[in-house]
């Protein structure tokens, strides 16, 4: 047992994964989250274990699709005009990294930890008793437009340096795969290593009673700030109280840029707004997640229903939701299944966590070495969230995490 009390900032897949691989190295830790577990980000996302997916947002030719996402409010791909002062400094920062050797280093440091993000899954699904959530069917990426799979092949090519396997699927062999779907679609990428989760919501929540029961304590209170010492943080501020703490982890995804400012480091973080409609009742399931190349989105056969979800709005974390977005998804939808039933339909918003490059921060402060930051998990943060968790106990032990971190630290850019 040891006698360092961690104080966990944020109760989302990240931090509460981040919490479960310290309590098992034995530390005393308290996660505190102005909302029960799961209630961010973590709670509407599509739930896919994306094992593929080291291809960051901004790739080579990004900058000329920037006109597109200001003319277009509900493209797969969105700027708010009236956000675009603010996100100036970060979309730059967007577009230098997308250049072809940056996103080839990029992939090979999303990759590294994206092999190890199903065993970190599996392992505390298993020690909270949950294995069963987890489901290895493989996903599938569906193309309508034979353009949208021609430009595919550059994923295709960089998946296939980065060692990702997949099986490409004729036409006729689709609708055998996958007979949910309606005859439209003309090529299919299957990638058997990703999985997804059956309920991810649930399982934050689930994960989350584990800690409780194992002897974590969660607090539901807004942290405003720390109280620190020559050697780093001594106390967090949260609510009215002062909670004591040796070290502190900040997992606040989308919102951690002011906390990680009062601890010394000043982060390009921003939100990329996604959108979710959820059908409990839809009348049809695919066998596995599924993915749409011609529109960016993925389509995931949950407990809780069939959900759509995905698409980029860059917005801030201030500005209303568009359900036109979510409306947009189901356009796309009905399309691709036929007849959907949408009684009980609901819609979602949720703010991803978002680096320039795509490659979450996951790092010991610089600054001071009680501060660990475990953020910007954009587009794959369920998927990375357990992975995460594991590297940061790496950290707080001085244990080899087994990658490279240094395309993760928190003073990159
Ligand atoms: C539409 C959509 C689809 C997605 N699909 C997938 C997918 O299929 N696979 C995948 O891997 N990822 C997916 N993602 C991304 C994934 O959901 C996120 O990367 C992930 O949820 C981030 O987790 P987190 O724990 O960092 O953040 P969150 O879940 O947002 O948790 C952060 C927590 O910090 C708390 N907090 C913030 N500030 C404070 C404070 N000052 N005091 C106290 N608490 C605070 C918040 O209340 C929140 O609960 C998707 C995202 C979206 C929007």
């Amino acid at each position: 047992m040891s006698n360092r009390h961690f104080v966990v900032i944020g109760a989302g897949i990240v931090g509460i994964s981040a919490a479960l691989y310290l309590q098992k190295d034995g530390h005393q830790v308290t996660v505190v989250d102005r909302v029960d577990p799961g209630e961010g980000t973590s709670k509407g996302n599509a739930a896919v274990i994306a094992s593929e997916s080291c291809i960051p947002v901004a790739t080579p030719g990004i900058l000329w699709d920037v006109p597109k996402m200001l003319m277009d409010p509900l493209g797969p791909l969105a700027i708010r005009w009236s956000y675009l002062p603010k996100l100036a400094p970060w979309l730059m920062r967007f577009v230098a990294a997308s250049g072809e050797k940056k996103v080839e280093q990029i992939s090979i440091a999303l990759r590294s930890a994206l092999t190890q993000a199903l065993p970190a899954h599996k392992e505390l699904a298993s020690l909270a008793g949950q294995s069963l959530m987890i489901k290895e069917t493989g996903w599938l990426g569906i193309f309508e437009k034979d353009e949208k799979f021609a430009s595919y092949q550059w994923d295709l090519a960089l998946q296939k340096r980065r060692g990702i396997e997949f099986q490409i699927l004729k036409q006729e062999e689709i609708r055998q795969f996958e007979p949910s779907l309606q005859p439209l679609y003309k090529h299919a990428v299957y990638y058997p290593e990703n999985a997804y989760v059956t309920d991810n919501f649930a399982l934050v929540q689930r994960l989350a009673a584990h800690f409780v029961s194992a002897g974590g304590r969660i607090l539901k209170s807004e942290v405003q700030g720390f109280e620190i010492g020559p050697a780093g943080p001594t106390h967090v501020r949260a609510g009215g109280d002062k909670i004591a703490c040796d070290d502190v982890v900040v997992a606040c995804g989308a919102w951690s840029k002011k906390l990680a400012k009062l601890l010394g480091h000043n982060v390009p973080l921003e939100t990329e707004r996604g959108y979710h409609v959820t059908l409990p009742k839809a009348g049809k399931m695919p066998r596995m997640p599924l993915y749409s190349g011609d529109h960016s989105f993925a389509i995931t056969p949950l407990e809780v229903g069939l959900r759509f979800a995905g698409t980029v709005e860059l917005g801030g974390l201030e500005a209303e939701p568009n359900y036109a977005r979510a409306e947009k998804l189901m356009v796309h939808g009905r399309r691709m299944f036929g007849d959907l039933n949408e009684e009980g339909r609901s819609d979602w918003m949720g703010f991803r966590p978002s680096m320039p490059d795509s490659v979450p921060v996951i790092s010991q402060g610089g600054r001071f070495r009680n501060t660990y930051f475990s953020f910007g998990h954009g587009h794959i943060g369920l998927t990375l969230g357990p992975v995460t968790g594991r590297i940061i106990a790496d950290l707080a032990a001085g244990r080899d995490p087994g990658l490279d971190l240094r395309p993760f630290r928190i003073d990159r850019f």
